[in-house]
């Protein structure tokens, strides 16, 4: 019997012990407190069945006081396993306490071996083999039992806690380790009834210790696994249904319920799918992939939906699952940037971009039908920001894409291309001239005050030719603009073919603007400025194309051209060298009372750096600052007003001469006389061509040199024509005379003969 029990403690050990080491390669955060159980459930069986060992009295009780204190380390264990199984914080203190009594029992236990006061030894036999039995000694052992006993109850009201707090889902989970520990703790008290002289607790431990093992970190509760599955797939966005062989729904989750309005009779989903498959075998079946679009609670869901077989591991075919992937955020974003992409931010209408697109597939559907282009523009919209304020300029812009929005016929195409230039696109036959005349008016009046008046211009394109981009189109209704771009009392313009001539035109004096430069082909001609004595003092150059096959060509011909796309700096800085050349030469003669005033246009300020030019022109030329004058426009100089005060005073600072040129064409004129300081002011040749209230205007003429005068700058009348305007302009204090009454413009060689002598002219 001893034998028997020898050998049984000693081929459990060697199976925990076995068991110890292969749950090593378990990568599981308990794996490690299980081994510390296994270590100390054999600990407990290896020092328990050297009872039945002759190893003479005192080596026993040695012996059995280990076998208790491992006792004492194992509950511990226990414990620590169960605080991080059911994943409870607290308690850390309390662990650590029985930790201390455990060692408090540990060193009490070995200290046994002499005192005796935990327990004695007592012999008895089994068959023919003298067994140790302890025989315990009051209180002392209490104190053993407390601690041996106390964790247990403590592990069993954790479990017992968590097992009826739980959700029914988990409640499997912790239950079978629960009623493992009670079964064993129940075998445990229950051996102690049958007064065996061997203790059989260490065997209990090391079955407590495998199934504690085999819940924890092998068994997978099937109904969880299931249920946790159940809700993944149905708390998804994505629809999956599965079909076995034969075709039978096994599996739908609450998406594809509801997408196919099903309940739980899934007969409707197994008919589809008969439909799908439409005659084919099972085994033809392979995966396919599509776009599903569907409506779920009212608005329309994007679907992405697979279809795949499954096979088994022969490849024969077992069933077949769809899953449906739900696309409708990623779809609705994608299709919100598309909108606003081809959307304008402010009104909300077509920008340029979603108005072409548009327009062009209109043009693709229906390419028979006539169409009609019309573009919008307002009159000086900077304007209107200026007076009004921005706000205000948002509102109105508002407004006018409200006015498309609700007085356009359908079919009709509208868009905003750019600030404040709207686009139409329309049948032929819905557009009516007076409804455009009627609109802009009505629009006129959001913004217009006593001083201001908003005018809106209509540009349109009859009858397109669908051979041009949308673009061209546009730009097309914008030319007719143009045309009619200075005029307040006209709304609509036309393009036509003369227009088109004339950008042709353009665009040919456009791509002979380089060789005509390089060919010399711009001249300069001078136009004679006279003093009140009728005495030339300089002149002005003025730029003439000498053309080899259309002959002369006036400035008003290319200068606004040049401007709008940026060449005039090339074509002013040439005019400009060919002034220093000449007035180097007429120093080299000595002739040095002689000026020559060149123009700079508004667009040069940007585009070339004007101090560095015309200071490395006359050091270039070695010639006098003063003998070359700089006219700036009136409009030039308000564009940016700070830049233009500080340019100003450098060029002045130099010994360049500055006038204000056009003086009275811009709006604000008066302030121009404020903030410049410059030398001289020439009258714009509006003032003079006045036939209308001509005595108010000749009366602001007087003001305006009498005011010049004051702030020390000398003035120069330009477009001078006749005898009377001279008499008046010399009565009001005008110092230079600039005109057809006096002179041309002329070929500097002209000029030279007929002035260089200080000549009188008439
Ligand atoms: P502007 O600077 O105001 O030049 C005066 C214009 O008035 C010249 O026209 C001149 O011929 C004209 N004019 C002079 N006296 C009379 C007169 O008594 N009656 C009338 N009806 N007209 C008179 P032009 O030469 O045709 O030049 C026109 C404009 O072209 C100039 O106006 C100027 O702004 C621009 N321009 C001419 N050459 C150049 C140049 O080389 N560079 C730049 N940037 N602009 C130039
Ligand atoms: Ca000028
Ligand atoms: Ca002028």
């Amino acid at each position: 019997m001893a034998q028997l029990f020898l050998w049984t403690s000693n081929i459990i050990a060697v199976i925990v012990i076995i068991l110890t080491i292969k749950i090593r390669k378990i990568k599981h955060e308990l794996t490690k407190i299980i081994q510390c159980l296994y270590t100390c459930a054999i600990a407990c069986i290896l020092l328990n069945a050297a009872d039945v060992l002759p190893i003479g009295e005192t080596g026993s009780v040695l012996l059995h006081g280990l076998y208790l204190a491992a006792t004492d380390w194992l509950v511990i264990v226990l414990m620590v396993y169960a605080r991080r199984y059911v994943r409870i914080n607290f308690g850390k203190k309390l662990t650590i306490a029985f930790c201390v009594l455990a060692l408090a029992d540990t060193i009490s236990l070995v200290v046994n071996t002499f005192t005796r006061h935990i327990f004695d030894s007592q012999s008895a036999s089994i068959g023919n083999t003298n067994i140790f039995v302890a025989r315990m000694k009051f209180p002392m052992y209490i104190t053993h039992l407390a601690v041996a006993y106390l964790p247990v109850i403590i592990v069993l009201v954790i479990f017992g806690y968590k097992v009826f707090r739980t959700t029914k889902m988990y409640r499997t989970k912790y239950q079978s380790v629960f009623v493992s520990l009670i079964l064993i703790v129940a075998a445990n008290i229950g051996y102690r009834f049958l007064k065996t002289p061997i203790d059989i607790s260490p065997i209990l431990y090391a079955f407590m210790a495998i199934s504690i093992c085999y819940f924890t970190l092998y068994y997978v509760p099937r109904g969880l696994v299931a249920k946790l599955l159940s809700h993944t797939l149905n708390d998804m966005d994505n629809g999956i249904m599965c079909f076995d062989r034969e075709g039978k729904c096994v599996y739908v989750n609450a998406v594809i319920k509801r997408l196919f309005n099903t309940g739980d009779d899934l007969s409707k989903i197994e008919k589809n799918y008969e439909a799908w498959k439409n005659g084919r075998k099972p085994e033809e079946l392979t995966e396919e992939s599509w776009r599903d679009d569907k409506m779920l609670n009212g608005e329309m869901n994007y679907f992405y939906t697979t279809f795949k077989p499954l096979l088994d591991e022969n490849g024969n075919h077992v069933g077949a699952f769809f899953v449906s992937e739900n696309h409708t955020r990623d779809i609705l974003e994608l299709k919100k940037q598309q909108y606003r992409a081809l959307h304008d931010k402010l009104t909300g209408i077509y920008n340029r971009e979603g108005f072409i697109e548009r327009v062009s597939r209109t043009l693709e559907q229906n390419p028979e039908a006539d169409y009609t282009m019309l573009c919008t523009d307002i009159k000086d919209f900077k304007l209107v920001n200026e007076l009004f304020g921005e706000k205000r300029g948002d509102e109105i812009l508002m407004q006018i894409a409200d006015l498309l929005l609700k007085n356009t016929s359908r079919g009709t195409i509208y868009g905003r291309l750019g600030t404040d230039r709207f686009a139409i696109f329309m049948r032929t036959e819905l557009y009516h001239e007076e409804m455009f005349v009627e609109y802009a008016k009505q629009l006129s009046k959001l913004a217009s005050n006593d001083v201001y008046h908003m005018v809106i211009h209509v540009g349109v394109y009859k009858n397109v030719n669908k051979q041009h981009s949308v673009a061209t189109m546009c730009d097309h209704a914008l030319l007719a603009i143009n045309k009619i771009k200075d005029d307040y009392q006209q709304i609509v313009s036309y393009y036509d073919e003369a227009l088109s001539q004339n950008i042709k035109n353009e665009n040919q004096l456009i791509g002979e603007f380089d060789k005509a430069l390089t060919n010399g082909e711009f001249c300069m001609f001078l136009q004679a400025q006279v003093s009140r004595e009728h005495v030339v003092q300089g002149a002005e150059a003025l730029t003439r194309w000498m053309h080899p096959d259309v002959g002369m060509i006036p400035p008003v011909s290319f200068i606004p051209l040049f401007e709008r796309i940026s060449l005039i700096h090339k074509l002013d800085m040439y005019i400009w060298e060919q002034a220093c050349i000449k007035l180097k030469e007429w120093k080299e003669q000595g002739k040095t009372d002689m000026y020559i005033s060149v123009n700079i246009s508004p667009k040069d300020f940007y585009l070339v750096d004007i101090y560095a030019t015309f200071t490395m022109l006359v050091k270039k030329y070695d010639i006098n600052p003063a003998n070359l004058r700089l006219e700036i426009t009136e409009t030039a100089l308000m564009a940016d007003i700070n830049k233009q005060i500080e340019l100003i005073e450098k060029l002045r600072a130099f010994g360049f001469a500055v006038e204000i040129d056009d003086f009275g064409s811009g709006y604000s004129s008066l302030n121009t006389l404020k903030d410049i300081h410059a030398d001289v002011l020439k009258l714009d040749m509006g003032f003079l061509s006045q036939t209308e209230f001509k005595d108010r205007s000749n009366a602001v003429i007087d003001a305006v040199v009498t005011l010049s005068k004051q702030l020390g700058l000398s003035v120069i009348s330009e477009g001078v024509e006749t005898s009377e305007q001279v008499d008046f302009l010399t009565k009001t204090g005008c110092d230079v005379f600039q005109g057809y009454y006096f002179a041309r413009p002329m070929p500097v060689k002209d000029f030279e003969e007929k002035y260089m002598n200080n000549v009188v002219s008439e």
